[in-house]
C-alpha cells in the first residue's frame, strides 16, 4: 500500500471515529510510508541482512527445518558479492552430495556441466553470475525438498534475490522453477518461457543432472540459454 493510500485511510477512520463521537478529536500528525517493494532493499527479508557475507553466515547456523540435522556443511551460494558484477542469479534444487562435502553449489558432475552451459554464454561465478539453490542444506539422498523446508529456507533466497537484484535469473529444473514461480506447472512446458519473479524476468530450463540422465534434453537447454543470452545482451552487457 502506497503511503497517501494510508493516509487517506487513516483520515477516513478518523472521521468515522470523530462522527461516532460527536466531536472532533486532537491527533498529532502522523506520517506514512510506501510498502517496500518485495526484494528490494528496503524489502523486510533483506532488510534483516545487510550483505550476501551475512545471509550466509546466518545459512551457515541456521537450523530452522529437519535438514539441518543431516547436514555436513550448508551451501548458500557462490558468486560475486557485488551486485554491479553479479547480473545473472542462477537456481538450483538443493546440494547433493559433492555440495555437501564441499559447502559450494555445483561442484559436481552436474555442477561441472552447468560451468560449461553458462561459460558457453560468457558466464561464470567468477565473474558475473551467483549461484545458489531453494534449500541451502542436502537433502537425504538426494531427495527433493520437502515444501516446508523450501518456505524455511525461503528467506534466504528472498534475501539473496533482494540483495543481488539481478537482470536475470535462470531456474533449473522443475523444484527451483516451481518454488521460485509459487505454481505447479510442469517444467517441460515451463522450459523456455520467460516467467517474472517479482519484476525480474525468469528463464525456468532443465536442471544439469536432468541432462546428464536424458541427452536429448541438452538441444533444448542450449536453446534456453541462447535464448537467455539474446536477452540479457538486449538489457544490459555482462
Ligand atoms: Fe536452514 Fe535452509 Fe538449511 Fe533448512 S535448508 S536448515 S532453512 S539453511
Amino acid at each position: 500500500m502506497t503511503g497517501s493510500d494510508k493516509q487517506i485511510l487513516y483520515a477516513f477512520l478518523n472521521a468515522a471515529e470523530d462522527s461516532l463521537d460527536g466531536h472532533r478529536k486532537a491527533r498529532p500528525a502522523a506520517e506514512f510510508r510506501d510498502d517496500p517493494a518485495p526484494g528490494s532493499p528496503s524489502c523486510p527479508e533483506t532488510g534483516r541482512f545487510a550483505s550476501l557475507g551475512e545471509v550466509e553466515r546466518a545459512v551457515m547456523g541456521c537450523s530452522a527445518c529437519p535438514l539441518a540435522a543431516a547436514r555436513t556443511l550448508t551451501v548458500p551460494g557462490e558468486g560475486p558479492q557485488d551486485s554491479r558484477n553479479a547480473r545473472v542469479l542462477v537456481v538450483g534444487e538443493g546440494p547433493g552430495a559433492d555440495e555437501d562435502a564441499s559447502g559450494r553449489p555445483f561442484v559436481g558432475k552436474a555442477g561441472q556441466l552447468l560451468d560449461r552451459m553458462l561459460g558457453a554464454i560468457g558466464l561464470s561465478r567468477q565473474e558475473n553470475c551467483y549461484i545458489t539453490n531453494v534449500v541451502k542444506c542436502r537433502p537425504p539422498d538426494n531427495r527433493e525438498p520437502q515444501p516446508e523446508e523450501a518456505s524455511a529456507c525461503r528467506p534466504f533466497l528472498e534475501a539473496q534475490i533482494g540483495l543481488l537484484r539481478p537482470t536475470l535469473i535462470l531456474a533449473l529444473g522443475r523444484t527451483a522453477s516451481q518454488s521460485l514461480l509459487s505454481t505447479s506447472e510442469g517444467i517441460t512446458s515451463l522450459r523456455g518461457t520467460w516467467r517474472e519473479y517479482r519484476g525480474i524476468p525468469v528463464l525456468p530450463t532443465y536442471h544439469p543432472s536432468a541432462l546428464l540422465r536424458n541427452e536429448g534434453l541438452k538441444r533444448p537447454a542450449w536453446e534456453d540459454l541462447k535464448e537467455f543470452r539474446a536477452r540479457l545482451d538486449s538489457l544490459a552487457g555482462v
